[in-house]
């Protein structure tokens, strides 16, 4: 399959980094949302943070500009129809997603394969919403997309290989490297990932310092950023909801939800965001 030409659907954060990508890789690209204004925001984000790139002397003025020429922005799925590939990057709402891929299905050429970027939610469901879910696949981007290497490709249960296929070669052809993940919750990065939070949530409980559990995870593992101080990053309450959907759906004891993060939540601790969460940010 060549792939000329890309839509993506939804023009967040997620979205407007999918788009970045794909021009950067020299594909034609509509990105679209509910508005047309939505979407120039989205397009606004792309060039601006190429104009960042440029500053960063990660790339010359001239590239910024012909990225640039392959974006295009609109407020219909129409105008996107002819594309091969669709990367879905809505608002995290079954039903949102279960409404476009209805009309992506209805609208997009035979042989274009849809595919949603959910973070956790079962591509299989998404994909019954399609008259043909053989088309439909998961590619969960990570963020800041531009520069987070990995995509997961996630077969739904009636996937055909075909699409797959295609999903695998849409990742290489945009420079991403790909594994192929299950359709369970938090597929394989976050089913990791969000478990070794919550773990770290359980050391706290148990009395421990957040600034002890965070700088062993530091200076043990030379992870970039502790656990603790990344939960409140990325928000307790996403944590929370995503820790138990993977414990619902696994319906493993081993996946429940920290009691102390649920009570972090109920207060009103969400992080970064609400000012307080392991650490206090009022005072920063
Ligand atoms: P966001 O809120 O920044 O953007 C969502 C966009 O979708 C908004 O611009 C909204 O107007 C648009 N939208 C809503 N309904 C639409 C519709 N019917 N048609 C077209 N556009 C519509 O959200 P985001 O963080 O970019 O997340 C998008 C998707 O990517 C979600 O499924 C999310 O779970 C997933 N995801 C997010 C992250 C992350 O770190 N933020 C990482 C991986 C995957």
């Amino acid at each position: 399959m060549s792939i000329s030409k890309v839509m993506v659907v939804g023009a967040g954060i997620m979205g407007s980094g999918i788009a970045q990508t794909c021009i950067e890789h020299g594909v034609n690209t509509i990105l679209v949302d509910i508005s047309k204004e939505l979407a120039d925001k989205g397009a606004a984000n792309v060039a601006h943070f190429l104009q960042r790139k440029i500053e960063k002397g990660k790339i010359k003025a001239e590239d910024r500009e012909a990225a640039l020429k392959l974006l295009s922005t609109s407020g219909s799925y129409e105008d996107g129809k002819d594309a091969d590939v669709v990367v879905e990057a809505a608002t995290e709402n079954m039903d949102i997603k279960l409404k476009i891929f209805a009309q992506l299905d209805e609208i997009m050429k035979e042989d274009a394969i849809l595919c949603t970027n959910t973070s956790g939610m079962s591509i299989t469901k998404i994909a019954s919403a399609a008259k043909r879910p053989e088309r439909v696949v998961g590619t969960h981007f990570f963020m800041p997309v531009p520069s987070m290497r990995l995509v997961e490709i996630i077969p739904g249960l009636l996937t055909s290989e075909e699409t797959e296929k295609k999903a695998f070669e849409f990742g290489k052809l945009i420079g991403k490297t790909t594994v192929k993940a299950p359709d369970t919750a938090g597929f394989i990065v976050n089913r990791i990932f969000e478990p070794m939070r919550n773990e770290a949530i359980y050391l706290v409980m148990e009395g421990n310092k957040p600034e002890d559990v965070d700088q062993a995870m530091k200076l043990g593992c030379n992870w970039p950023m502790g656990p603790l101080e990344l939960a409140d990053y990325t928000g307790l309450d996403t944590l929370l909801a995503s820790m138990t959907k993977i414990y619902e759906e696994m319906g493993d004891p081993k996946y429940r939800p920290c009691p102390l993060l649920k009570k972090m939540v109920n207060a009103g601790m969400l992080g970064r965001k609400s000012g307080r969460g392991f650490y206090d940010y009022t005072k920063k």
